[in-house]
């Protein structure tokens, strides 16, 4: 359990004291930094890790934006209100109106600049599109990896002088009787405890998927599901947030993902999904349209017995699959089955042959499925089999935020010098985990923390 606490002290000295301080090194956090940094702001980063990783580094590294100037030269057509448009369209209308325009028209411009400023080798991904997007906007680094892009984040925060305190593990906000943010309190690896005052405290420590605890309170149905997550997602936004009187948004949502392999614990890529794969439960029996997204398809797996399923797909699918350096590691740690013929598949998923090859033969039909999908063609042996179960990857609800960030209290007023952002904040999900764009977790950890920089600038520049 997180011991994140809040305690008002009226008379908090602190041993150092920054205008600006960050709580979380991953790509919000680090973000922020480079901001501020950029507008001349003196600021601290603090770390609970020996190095900034997060989430972030967990990840595939794949970020939404629209509009930039990687798309242009590829001569693809995109637009902040498009990508609107596409996230509304996959929350089914309820994600924050405001936090998505923001964020939408915010990230192009994040994306190009780093690309300008720090020489970010942004690359556009074009072998397919994600389930909801309209065109090809998802931007990575070369390698294709979430720690890839936290490293070079951090890179770019130490040349642009940027403190970071890593084995930083922040327990406690310090407040004065106004409840403003007067510092924190951290604890460092040997038990000494050290305080840091601030201005302008930006919280960019991530969500709730690592606690138990909250996710009892929240995400019920994802209990006892995998958390694939970082273990620093221990709720302490919430937390803090909630002792301070915050409001609290959209908590029950989150990115899921229907294909993290078993036992090998590594993420299999949905791009096999998309591309014509399918999934079967150890009955060999199809369960759901995977076309529909990997979030919500955690779902539909946890549903099934002993949690698990089987991805199958065939070679031209596997050769797509070895572009992205998750499946290349799902791979190399023996979870890609190869099985030259349908016996052989069923045998590997401890199915009935018959059951097996029916579910096959329905993808013959060119009508649509009794789960709403249509397949361009079926799959052909050699076939490939992948266990999995559905895991939970982070949290999209959070600390109520508006759209510079701010942290707004239950009444809808803003806290005086709180700002939350990336996993920390609601996210641009709505409140269902159907509502995951793929994307926006990234999204909003590099848009938000942006705009949270510059909102702090503000904020301190007016002091
Ligand atoms: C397997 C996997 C794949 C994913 N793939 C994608 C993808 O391709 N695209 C996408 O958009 N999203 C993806 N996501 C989600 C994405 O990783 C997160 O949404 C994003 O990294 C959140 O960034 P963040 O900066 O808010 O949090 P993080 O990167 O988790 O950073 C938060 C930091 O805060 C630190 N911290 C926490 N509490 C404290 C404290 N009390 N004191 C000091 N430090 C603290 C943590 O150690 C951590 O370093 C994926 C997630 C996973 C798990």
């Amino acid at each position: 359990m997180t011991t994140a606490t809040v305690v008002v002290d009226a008379a908090f000295k602190a041993s150092v004291a920054v205008p600006a301080l960050i709580v979380g090194g991953g790509a919000c956090g680090l973000t922020a930094s480079l901001q501020l940094a950029h507008s001349g702001i003196e600021t601290l980063v603090v770390e609970r890790d020996t190095a900034p990783m997060g989430s972030t580094s967990l990840s595939s590294g794949f970020i939404p934006a629209a509009g930039t100037r990687c798309q242009a030269a590829l001569g693809i057509a995109d637009s902040p209100s498009q990508l609107v448009s596409d996230i509304q369209a996959k929350a089914h209308g309820l994600a924050c109106p405001q936090l998505a325009e923001a964020y939408a028209h915010t990230i192009g411009e994040v994306i190009d600049w780093l690309q300008e400023t720090h020489g970010f080798e942004w690359e556009v991904l074009t072998d397919f599109l994600y389930p909801g997007h309209h065109v090809h906007r998802m931007h990575t680094l070369p390698q294709r990896q979430g720690v890839a892009l936290v490293q070079a984040l951090a890179s770019a925060a130490e040349r642009s002088g940027v403190t970071v305190y890593t084995s930083a593990h922040v327990h406690q906000l310090i407040v004065n009787e106004q409840g403003q943010i007067r510092g924190v309190r951290l604890t460092r690896p040997d038990g000494a405890i050290e305080s840091i005052g601030c201005e302008a405290l930006i919280l960019a420590c991530n969500g709730y998927g690592g606690s138990l605890e909250l996710r009892t309170r929240f995400i019920p149905e994802m209990l006892h599901a995998t958390f694939a997550g970082h273990t620093g997602n221990d709720g302490s936004a919430v937390l803090w947030g909630e002792a301070l009187g915050a409001n609290l948004a959209d908590m029950s949502a989150y990115q899921g993902h229907g294909s993290w392999a078993m036992p090998h614990g590594s993420l299999v890529t949905w791009a096999l999904m998309i591309q014509g794969g399918i999934q079967v439960n150890s009955r060999g029996e199809r369960f759901h349209d995977e076309s529909k997204g990997y979030s919500e398809a955690a779902v539909q797996v946890v549903a099934q017995p002993n949690q698990t399923a089987w991805c199958v797909y065939d070679d031209p699918i596997h050769t797509l699959g070895m572009t992205f350096p998750d499946y290349i590691d799902a791979q190399s740690l023996g979870a890609v089955k190869v099985c030259d013929d349908l016996s052989k598949l069923a045998t590997v998923i401890g199915c009935p042959e018959p059951t097996l090859a029916q579910t096959l033969a329905q993808m013959a039909g060119s009508e649509r499925d009794q789960f709403g999908r249509q397949f361009a063609r079926p799959l052909r042996a050699p076939f490939y089999a992948i266990k999995v179960t559905g895991a939970i990857f982070h949290t999209q609800g959070g600390l109520d935020v508006d759209p510079d960030c701010r942290v707004k209290r239950i009444d809808g007023s803003r806290l005086a010098n709180l700002w939350a952002a990336g996993g920390a904040a609601r996210g641009v999900s709505g409140p269902h985990v159907s509502g995951y764009l793929s994307g926006n977790g990234l999204l909003s950890a590099v848009a938000g923390g942006a705009i949270a920089a510059k909102s702090v600038t503000t904020y301190l520049k007016g002091l």
